[in-house]
């Protein structure tokens, strides 16, 4: 390419947004002990009364980078006290991405638990395809480089205060 044609492919990726940050498919990780199925439908785990909110963001992509609609999204956390309600449905939550493959979570900051920091496990699912099980670990925590199942693939990047943003790619 020309230096001029190069320049207008480059003006280009940031319009098309999900391209700039398509790479590495998602890396798996352990489901871990708590895990529950038939969770509820909802895009709020929140209750009301939380001190911690945090918003997570993001598109489920293939690893042909184009946005998967209707991907199923499920997702686990401990809560404040780093404690997984394992009776009840206490931030567990399934969702749909859009047309567009987005989706958006609303929660808190779940607390560190002894020899993990701060994570959202989440099951992600195309339509059809194969689950990819896998956990988020959250902007800068100084907790992350003392858990050993951290990988800085898997850390959400910092849209502002209490929020994050993370592009699932699948295989
Ligand atoms: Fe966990």
């Amino acid at each position: 390419m020309r230096r001029r044609e190069l320049l207008g492919a480059a003006l280009l990726l940031p319009v098309q947004g999900w391209a700039q940050t398509c790479g590495v498919i998602t890396p798996r990780q352990t489901e871990g002990p708590f895990f529950k199925t038939s969770s509820p439908r909802r895009t709020s785990l929140l209750e009301g009364g939380e001190k911690s909110r945090f918003l997570v963001t993001g598109t489920v992509l293939s690893a042909q980078c184009k946005p998967v609609p209707n991907a199923l999204l499920d997702f686990w956390h401990s809560d404040e006290a780093g404690e997984y309600d394992n009776r009840g449905f206490r931030y567990r939550g399934h969702q749909h991405a859009d047309g567009e493959g987005r989706f958006r979570l609303e929660t808190i900051v779940p607390a560190e638990y002894p020899g993990r920091t701060r994570h959202i496990h989440v099951k992600v699912q195309a339509p059809g395809g194969r689950v990819l099980t896998t956990q988020l670990y959250f902007p800068a925590d100084p907790g992350n480089r003392r858990d050993a199942l951290y990988r800085p693939e898997l850390e959400m990047r910092a849209a502002k205060q209490g929020q994050g943003t993370f592009d699932f790619i699948l295989s």
